[in-house]
This record gives structure tokens, C-alpha cells and sequence, in this order.
């Protein structure tokens, strides 16, 4: 709450849709270039950050009194009170103990997933383009003060209150303010003082979504002050949600405790009807039974692997917007993925430039046929252009084809090269920027050329329409029209070219045949067109599309990531297929899917997806991995085809429009750094580096979260039911109970924070990524895992029942049978444990001395509590214990090992019977 409430001087702003944009421009005093930083300082002190503050989180009580609110810890705290009145005060001691304890670390952990969760949101900030100093800054948009100048496109979230100043087909949705879901048309011109808030089409407010076009505003009020803070409905709120699992557990839970209620009210009846035990003696065992056999650890287990997973994620550049989403990851059977960018470098090269007459050629200095960018910020200064192989280098200012070309790619463009020398740098999009520093090495430079054409007018580019067109007029007062963008898109348009001697019929062979060789080399390919125009030009698509001259056609290198490749490897043995679906033409995406290692012998159209029936669409999502030309639509159509053949999807997207179908997608991926904000938000995760290796890397961590979660309740589950049997056997056959329910209370209490934790922090096993996905059908426990649960609980249960009538046929005291009797169950437990790392390969192998230290360190901490159990003179007071002696612990362990084997035996004889799948 650090948003100083200082009354805004901008209250004369309130209706600043009722002013001209010059009026507004006065009040907040800023000048055409936009603020200079010393007075965006000194707003940034008066008026703070633009953020609006976050909802107070929960009081720590009522989060503490929130850990008890589960029916087993009803069941235990109605024990614990029941035990009070009867009078057995270390029982009801140690129940509230186990109760309190549970409930500290269910508390704690929840505290540290909360912190996870909010450090995510605090890296998930939104950025905002602002002219500043004369020049267009990328900066978070917390740093925005009033008076700055911001630049609004397609998808991003608007980040103040704006009076927009120029509007450019804008169009917002304001339902997070007015509800209304129908996009809002804007404009500039003043409207009438009165007019409503969902009538305001001259203003932008903060936290609503530019749908489509794009837009210049003022800032005109930030943070608290603004629509959105005044009415405080967008107010952050860092929740932990259940997940599927979480919830399937808590239902589980209900119906345990039924089973436990009816085992327990039967072993009382039993133990009173029919061995005559007295009423208060017999429900003290029932409570005993019941309280063995709850697995309270299992919902703190749960939070806390979910949230080491989305801390192990976030490392490795994902973060995770939907919790629910990390378990479907495990279940990941295809990935559809974009191209440019997530499977490519997008360290964008012009390499091949194809003229009407000549082939040209682009080489970096000292680096002959090498690329001339490294990375996308490099300049590319010091670059050739050569013509048909001939050994000079040529310049535009001597071959009017390369000319004409460089000019329209390097006005028809909207990438920065700012600075100069080594300080230089390229800003925008890389397509672009690669454009730029092809017209450099052709001897242009934009910053010149830009001021000689005048832009007039332009057409943005957007992803559905795949060109962009600018219109100048030059020093001569003559107007031009510069298009560049996708070639089929284009040459249907064209009907010159221009040729050696100026323009002439176009050839459409030639051009398709250029095409498809530089498509062929995996290159993406822009089509480079001009027409004389007039001032008034109408930019409609189809008028600007028309009778169009062809200048050249740019070949450019988008290379695959290295790593990427790797990936899809990967995801091949991890039984995962990888889609590509992209907006490139079909011939570049085969090249490069190739490349990647995918099946590219058949590629579809996106024209192609549209004109097939549902059976056709549900037999090519099956055997084409490559998808071209794609609109967003096509990927809401290839995600729903894919889901209807019960594929698990995760779909990637960046634009506005992929907002369906990453919605639509079972995990929706949205880039980190191209990606809009409208696609992060109807997204699950968000890659940081935009990078496809990532997703692969996400994938094998949530197929660890769901292990480790599988191994805590295959390790919980049957620890609990060995305690119940000893007591129920021993009840049943009218034993002395090798264990009192107190006792049972005080391993259940320290395994709780020991033992039962141990699992979460398994890094993943060595096979996670060469198994086929898991099967979302399936139920938590597979038969086999139920067999093993029933065989431990009955080995437990014999091991510490022989323990304990062996010492008492030896001649010892019950309290001493009792203390071996314990140790042993913990001795058991701690086997167990080792057991439980690996639920279906054996543990007798090399991968067993990988990250060992959280079940050493559990094992270590247990141990010594075991050891004030037996050896402190008030713990053998309270649980009614003789100290055993030195020697007794070895035959413990070792009879109390045979569990480690037993269970090695059964996961060797299912893995040969070949049950050992996962199922
Ligand atoms: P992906 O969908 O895998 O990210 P992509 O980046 O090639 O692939 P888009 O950005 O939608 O897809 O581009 C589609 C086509 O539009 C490109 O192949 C290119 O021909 C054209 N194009 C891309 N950027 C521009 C631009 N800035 N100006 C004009 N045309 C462009």
C-alpha cells in the first residue's frame, strides 16, 4: 500500500475527454517529444509507482485456523477432546500435539507457496512503449507518470488512464471496467463533458485490453487514481487454488474417514461384546486405530511439492499463472508450438535478396557467408551486398533494382536503429531489423531516408493480413505507396515489376520459382512492393493491395534453436509429438520443421484446414506435424481436433487472437517476451525466454511434481494402515497391544515432519522424460500400487508384532516389548522410505546416490527423536517406555530391513511378470 494518496493536480483532468488533445497536452505540460527524465523523476516522487496495490493478504490467524479446516483433522481434534474427558491426558496431549504440529507445517508451507506465487506475479509485470527524451522507451509500467506519452498495439493491456491522441483502428475491451465484452471503438476528437465512462471513446483506461489496432495517449492519471483503482475491482489477490489432485484427495479423505469410523466402532464392539474388555479401555483403542490410520501429512505433502515444483519452473524460466495446470503437465501428449521464435532463434538475417534481373547477396565483414547478426541486437555494420556471385560489392546509390528494394525495406518499417558506431543498437521487430540492416549494408540509412519520405499513412502489420504498407510523400512532393509482406499475399497484387529498365509485366513463374528455392533453404520470404499513390491514399487492405509493382523478393534466415532441436528429441522419446504451427509459408516451415527433427514430408495449409470436414481434420492432426499459414482460428480448430481424439494439448501463442485457443488448449503457453499481454493472461504458463526447450523442461518437471506427490501418498498411505493392523490384530486375537495409542500418536507425530516430507524434494527420476505421458484417465494408485500398499501394511504389522512377542516370551517387561515395539514401526518406516524413491525401478542402482540428502537428513532427524523417545526420562514416563538396550537395535533393524527386500522382491517379480507399467 506504498501509493501515496496525494490528491492528483490532475483533477482538472477528470474530463479529459471533454478536451482538445492540446488542452490536455497544456494541463500535464508536456512537449512533442514527450518527458525529459529529470521531470519524470520528479512526477515519479509526486506521484509514485503506476501499480494499484495489492489486496491484504489473509491474517495470519485466520490462515493458521484455515489448516484445520479438513474432516480428518476434525476426526482427530474430536478424539483429542473425547480423550480430555475420559481422562487419558497423554493421549488427548499428544493428539492436540500431532493436531498443532500439522497444522504449523501446513502453515509454513503455505506461507512458502504464497511467497512463490507472489514473487511469479512481481516477475509478470507488464511493460509499456512511452516516448521519452524524443525517443520510444520500453519500460515497466510502474515507471509511468502522468504526462508521459504511451504507444498502445494489438494485445497489450492498457497501463493508465489515457486521452488518446492518435487512434489507429484502436479498439478495446473494457469489460474489466464496464463489464461490456463487445470491443470499443476509439477516436480522438473531444467528446461532450458529460458524456458516460463506457461512452468515452477518446480515452483508454488502465487495465483494459487493446483488442486490436494501435493507438498514442497521454497519461493522464496512474495507480490508485485511475478508473480501475477508484473502483478497486481489479485489486490483485495471490490465492493458492486446489488443484485437481488436491480436490480428488480431499473427496478420498471424506471417505476414509467413513471406512476409519466403521473399523474403529467395530474393533470397540468386538473388543467389548466379545473379549470383554471394559468400555473406557476399548475406546481408547478406537481412538488409537482411528489416528493411526489418518494420513494427515498427505494435504501439507501436496501443497508443498506444487509449490517446490513452481519454484524448480520459475528457475528455469517458467512461470506458472494456473496452479491446477502443473498436474496436467505430466499428461502432456502433444505440443503445438510456434515457429519463429520458440523453435527458431529469431535472430532474423537478410541473406538473399531476388530482384526482377539479380540474385544479391548479403555477407558480414570478415565473415564471408556468415550471418550478418549474431544476436538481435547487433548492428550488422560492416556488411556487403554482392549481385549474381560478381566479386565487387554494390551499393543502392549504383543499381536502381537494389535501390527500390532497400528503400521500401527500410521505410516500410517501423524497427529503431538508435546510436552509432559500436554503441548502435536495432529496436523492434527482428523481421524488421533485419530489413534495416540489409538497407545499411545496401549504403541507406533509415534515420535519412525517413526524413526525406515523409510517412504519411500507414497500414500496420498484423498476423491475420501478413503485410504492412506505408505511405510517403518524397522531397520532390510526389506520394508513394511501400508494402512489404507475405509473397502469396502479394503477388496476386502485383501486376509489374520492376525491372533494369523501370517497370514492366510481371512474371509470375520466375517470382513463384524464386519462391519456393529460397523457402526450400529454409528462409522465410518477404515480398518487397511499391505504387505511386496520392496524399489522400485511401489504406483500406483492398485498396492498397492493387496494382501493385514487385521490387524483390527478401530471403531471410530465422535458424532453429540448437537447443530446440535437443527438445523435440526429447519429447519424441518422452512419447510426446511436437506440432508446428505456423504462420510462415509452407515450403520455409517444412525446411525448418526438417531441420528440427519433425515429420515434414506433409505440410497443411491453413486454407487447407479450413475447407476439411471433421473426419478429415481429426485424420490430419493425427499424421501432419507441420501446419502452415495458419490464422489463430486454425489453431482453436487444431486444439479442439486434437482434445476431441483425447489428446492432452499445450498450445503456444503470442498474438492477441491465440487468446481462444490458448484458453482452449489443456495448457496454454504464452511467450514472456514477444508475447502480448492478452495471450499471458489466458495462458497457464508464461516462458521468459520464449523458448520451446523450456516447455520440454516444464514437462519433465511436472511429471516429477506428479511422482513425488504419488511416492508421499505410496509412502503415507501404508505406514498409517501398518499401524492400524497392529492394533486391530492384537484387539482381535486378545493381545496386549504391542503399541498403546499414544504410542501410535508419537510416530505419527514425528514421521509428520520428518519422514513424510522427505519425498517432496525427489529431483526427477532418471527415466522421467523416456516414458510415455501419463494417462489422465487413470487412478492415482494402480492396482499394483494397492497390492503394495496392502503388502507393506501386513509386513509392517508382522515384523513389529514378532519384535514384540519375542521380547516378552524372552522374559521382558511390556514397557520394554512396547519401546522395541516402536522403534521397530519407525525403523520400518525408515526402510520404507528408501524404498519409496523409486516406486517401480529398483533402488539397488547407481541413480540412488542422486540427490539423497533430504531422505538421509529425514531418516537422521527421526532417528534422534527415537532416541529421546527411549533414552529421556520424561518421554519413558509419558509413553510408559523402558529404555532399550544397545544391542536390541540391531536385531531392530535388521528384522525391521526385511520390509526394504520385501518390497524390492515384489517390484522385481511385477517389472518380469511386466506389470510394471504405470496404469
Ligand atoms: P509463427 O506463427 O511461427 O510465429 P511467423 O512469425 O512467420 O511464424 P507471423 O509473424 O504471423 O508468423 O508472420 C506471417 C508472415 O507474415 C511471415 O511469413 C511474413 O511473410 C509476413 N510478415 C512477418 N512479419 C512481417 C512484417 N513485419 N511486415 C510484413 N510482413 C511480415
Amino acid at each position: 500500500m506504498n501509493q501515496p494518496a496525494s490528491p492528483s493536480p490532475q483533477d482538472s483532468l477528470d474530463q479529459a475527454h471533454g478536451l482538445e488533445v492540446d488542452a490536455v497536452a497544456a494541463v500535464l505540460q508536456v512537449s512533442q517529444s514527450g518527458l525529459d527524465s529529470a521531470e519524470v523523476a520528479d512526477r515519479r516522487q509526486r506521484y509514485g509507482p503506476n501499480r494499484l496495490p495489492l489486496a491484504p493478504p489473509r491474517p495470519a490467524w485466520l490462515r493458521f485456523l484455515s489448516q484445520f479446516h479438513n474432516v480428518l483433522l476434525y476426526l482427530l481434534i474430536g478424539s483429542g477432546i473425547i480423550s480430555l474427558l475420559l481422562d487419558h491426558l497423554v493421549d488427548s496431549g499428544v493428539i492436540f500435539a500431532v493436531v498443532l504440529i500439522n497444522g504449523i507445517v501446513g502453515y509454513i508451507q503455505e506461507g512458502r507457496a504464497e511467497a512463490a506465487l507472489r514473487a511469479i506475479l512481481s516477475m509478470t509485470r507488464t511493460r509499456a512503449r512511452v516516448l521519452r527524451d524524443g525517443s520510444l522507451q520500453e519500460i515497466d509500467s510502474e515507471e509511468l507518470v502522468p504526462g508521459d506519452m504511451v504507444v498502445l498495439n494489438a494485445g497489450d493491456r492498457v497501463p493508465a488512464d489515457l486521452r488518446l491522441v492518435q487512434v489507429k483502428g484502436l479498439q478495446c475491451n473494457e469489460s474489466a471496467l464496464t463489464g461490456e465484452s463487445q470491443p470499443v471503438n476509439k477516436q480522438p476528437a473531444p467528446l461532450a463533458p458529460g458524456t458516460d465512462l463506457a461512452e468515452r471513446t477518446n480515452m483508454a483506461y488502465m487495465g483494459t485490453l487493446v483488442s486490436g489496432g494501435q493507438a498514442r495517449g497521454l497519461v493522464c492519471r496512474t495507480g490508485i487514481n485511475t478508473q480501475i483503482g477508484s473502483i478497486n475491482t481489479l485489486v490483485q489477490q495471490v490465492r493458492w487454488p486446489r488443484t485437481p489432485l488436491q480436490n480428488q484427495l480431499q473427496r478420498f479423505a471424506g471417505q476414509l474417514t467413513v471406512a476409519i469410523l466403521v473399523l474403529a466402532a467395530s474393533v470397540m464392539a468386538f473388543g467389548i461384546y466379545l473379549r470383554g474388555y471394559e468400555f473406557a479401555d476399548m475406546f481408547q483403542v478406537a481412538i488409537g486405530i482411528a489416528v493411526a490410520s489418518i494420513p494427515e501429512a498427505i494435504p501439507a505433502v501436496v501443497t508443498v511439492t506444487l509449490a517446490i515444483g513452481v519454484m524448480r519452473m520459475a528457475r528455469r524460466k517458467v512461470l506458472v499463472r494456473r496452479l491446477p495446470a502443473v498436474e496436467v503437465l505430466g499428461s502432456v501428449d502433444v505440443i503445438c508450438s510456434d515457429k519463429t521464435g520458440t523453435l527458431t532463434s529469431n535472430i532474423m538475417t537478410l541473406r538473399e535478396l531476388v530482384t526482377a534481373s539479380h540474385t544479391y547477396t548479403v555477407e558480414a565483414a570478415g565473415s564471408p557467408g556468415k550471418e550478418t547478426a549474431q544476436h538481435s541486437s547487433d548492428t550488422g555494420s560492416g556488411g556487403q551486398v554482392y549481385r549474381d556471385g560478381e566479386p565487387g560489392a554494390v551499393s543502392a546509390g549504383e543499381d536502381g533494382q537494389l535501390l527500390a528494394a532497400a528503400r521500401v525495406a527500410a521505410l516500410c518499417n517501423d524497427a529503431v536503429i538508435s546510436g552509432d558506431g559500436p554503441q548502435r543498437e536495432l529496436q523492434g521487430d527482428p523481421t524488421e531489423t533485419a530489413l534495416l540492416v540489409f538497407a545499411l549494408h545496401a549504403g541507406l540509412k533509415a534515420a535519412q531516408l525517413r526524413s526525406e519520405h515523409l510517412r504519411l499513412d500507414h497500414v500496420p502489420f498484423e498476423a491475420e493480413h501478413r503485410f504492412m504498407a506505408t505511405l510517403h510523400r518524397d522531397s520532390k512532393g510526389e506520394s508513394w505507396l511501400a508494402v512489404k509482406g507475405a509473397p502469396e499475399r502479394l503477388l496476386d497484387s502485383c501486376t509489374r515489376q520492376l525491372g533494369d529498365r523501370g517497370p514492366e509485366p510481371l512474371q509470375h513463374g520466375y517470382w513463384q520459382e524464386q519462391l519456393e528455392r529460397l523457402g526450400r533453404n529454409g528462409m522465410r520470404v518477404l515480398a518487397l512492393a511499391m505504387k505511386t499513390a496520392h496524399d489522400g491514399q485511401p489504406m483500406a487492405h483492398d485498396q492498397v493491395l492493387d496494382g501493385l509493382m514487385l521490387v524483390g523478393l527478401a530471403g531471410i534466415s530465422d535458424p532453429p534453436r540448437p537447443e530446440a532441436i535437443t527438445a523435440v528429441a526429447n519429447c519424441h522419446s518422452a512419447g510426446i509429438r511436437v506440432k508446428m504451427i505456423t504462420g510462415d509459408n509452407p515450403v520455409t516451415a517444412a525446411a525448418i520443421g526438417h531441420e528440427l527433427g519433425l515429420d515434414a514430408g506433409a505440410v497443411l495449409t491453413g486454407r487447407e484446414l479450413d475447407t476439411m470436414d471433421e473426419d478429415q481434420l481429426a485424420g490430419a492432426v493425427e499424421s501432419v506435424d507441420v501446419f502452415a499459414r495458419t490464422s489463430p482460428a486454425n489453431k482453436l480448430q487444431l486444439v479442439e481436433a486434437l482434445q476431441k481424439r483425447h489428446h492432452v494439448v499445450a498450445m503456444t501463442g503470442d498474438g492477441v487472437n491465440d487468446a481462444p485457443a490458448l484458453r482452449k488448449a489443456n495448457i496454454g503457453v504464452a511467450m514472456g517476451e514477444k508475447g502480448t499481454d492478452a495471450a499471458r493472461e489466458a495462458s497457464d504458463f508464461v516462458l521468459m525466454d520464449d523458448n520451446f526447450a523450456s516447455i520440454a523442461e516444464a514437462v519433465s518437471q511436472g511429471r516429477t511434481v506428479f511422482d513425488n506427490i504419488h511416492k508421499s501418498i505410496v509412502f503415507i498411505l501404508p505406514t498409517s494402515m501398518a499401524e492400524a493392523t497392529v492394533i486391530t490384530a492384537a484387539v482381535l486375537m486378545g493381545l496386549v497391544l504391542p503399541i498403546t495409542p499414544a504410542q501410535v500418536l508419537w510416530v505419527n507425530m514425528t514421521t509428520a515432519i520428518t519422514l513424510s516430507l522427505a519425498l517432496v524434494f525427489e529431483a526427477g527420476e532418471a527415466n522421467v522424460m523416456s516414458r510415455p505421458p501419463r494417462d489422465t484417465r487413470s487412478a492415482i494408485l494402480s492396482r499394483q500400487m494397492m497390492l503394495r500398499l496392502m503388502l507393506v501394511a501386513a509386513s509392517g504389522a508382522l515384523i513389529v508384532f514378532l519384535l514384540f512377542r519375542h521380547y516378552l516370551a524372552q522374559g521382558a517387561d511390556v514397557e520394554y516389548a512396547r519401546a522395541v515395539a516402536v522403534t521397530a514401526l519407525v525403523f520400518v518406516e525408515s526402510f520404507y522410505l528408501l524404498n519409496c524413491r523409486f516406486l517401480y525401478h529398483s533402488i539397488f542402482s547407481a541413480h540412488m546416490l542422486r540427490n539423497p540428502m533430504p531422505v538421509i537428513v529425514a531418516i537422521a532427524a527421526v532417528m534422534l527423536l527415537q532416541l529421546g523417545f527411549c533414552y529421556l526420562p520424561i518421554m519413558q514416563r509419558l509413553f510408559e517406555v523402558a529404555p532399550i538396550a544397545a544391542g536390541d537395535w540391531l536385531l531392530i533393524a535388521a528384522s525391521a530391513s526385511t520390509i526394504l527386500f520385501v518390497v524390492e522382491l515384489e517390484k522385481a517379480v511385477t517389472n518380469r511378470l511386466g506389470k510394471g507399467a504405470r496404469g
